[in-house]
């Protein structure tokens, strides 16, 4: 289940961030009206209520972050065998708005990536530079910091989310992505994906890098017809 990178071959994963957005009801529409191209690898990730309502079509179903320990007293938090017994196939974790907003730290994203990957879930973990810490140069520290807390696993994905991209219509340049992809990967093997403002007209450019190896789509995974473009896009590129 966890197996993500077949030898030899190029996969393209497609990860759409629902953060929070879409009810139960809004869930079941958008998942009847999408259906994943070929070629591709597409997971959606929407809020805790609205899982079961996405489990059961063609695709990955992550929950948008995942405790470290199996049942306890922490309120508010969710764990990885409660994600298991649903059908939940992995979790996002080290998202920038739970760092930003909700006092996630690299040691806590470790705990809970590791924990995840031990219980059979699949991960993907979020890293990246706020647009202050690239401007002072200070991006490759920041991402080693931040992976340091990270083992190589089989079922472990890295998604490079320049913070400052997110959400703002910014995107780094493809020769930017490819850059810090490369310098990830330098540190982890692993597969890595771009975050940040990925659209249907960028793409292809950002796709194509040598080590980008898919997407985490925030925004335009809400609109059934951009998320569908974006995964038609991934599924054209030559492998
Ligand atoms: C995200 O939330 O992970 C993200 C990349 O958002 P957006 O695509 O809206 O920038």
């Amino acid at each position: 289940m966890v197996e993500l990178l077949p030898e030899g071959e190029k996969v393209v994963l497609i990860a759409g961030n629902w953060k929070m957005f879409k009810t139960v009801s809004e869930t079941a529409e958008f998942c009847r009206a999408f259906e994943p191209p070929a070629g591709v690898e597409v997971v959606l990730a929407p809020p805790f209520t609205s899982l079961a309502a996405a489990l059961g079509h063609e695709l990955d179903v992550l929950a948008q972050n995942v405790h470290w320990d199996d049942e306890g007293p922490f309120t508010g938090e969710v764990s990885a065998r409660m994600l298991r017994e649903l059908g939940v196939a992995g979790a996002i974790v080290g998202h920038s708005e739970r760092r930003r907003l909700f006092g996630e730290t690299d040691h806590t994203v470790g705990r809970r990536a590791a924990h995840a990957l031990a219980s059979g879930l699949r991960v993907i973990a979020c890293v990246g530079e706020l647009e202050a810490e690239r401007e002072r140069g200070e991006t490759d520290e920041v991402l080693r910091r931040q992976l340091s807390v990270l083992e190589p696993h089989d079922g472990l994905v890295v998604a490079y989310e320049p913070v400052w991209a997110i959400g703002t219509g910014k995107t780094a340049t493809p020769q930017m992505a490819q850059d810090a992809h490369a310098f990830i990967k330098s540190l982890l093997d692993v597969p890595v994906l771009y975050g940040g403002s990925v659209k249907p007209d960028n793409a292809t450019e950002l796709l194509s890098q040598q080590d980008v190896d898919g997407a985490l789509v925030g925004g335009a995974s809400l609109a059934v017809d951009q998320f569908s473009a974006i995964c038609e896009t991934a599924a054209q590129l030559p492998s």
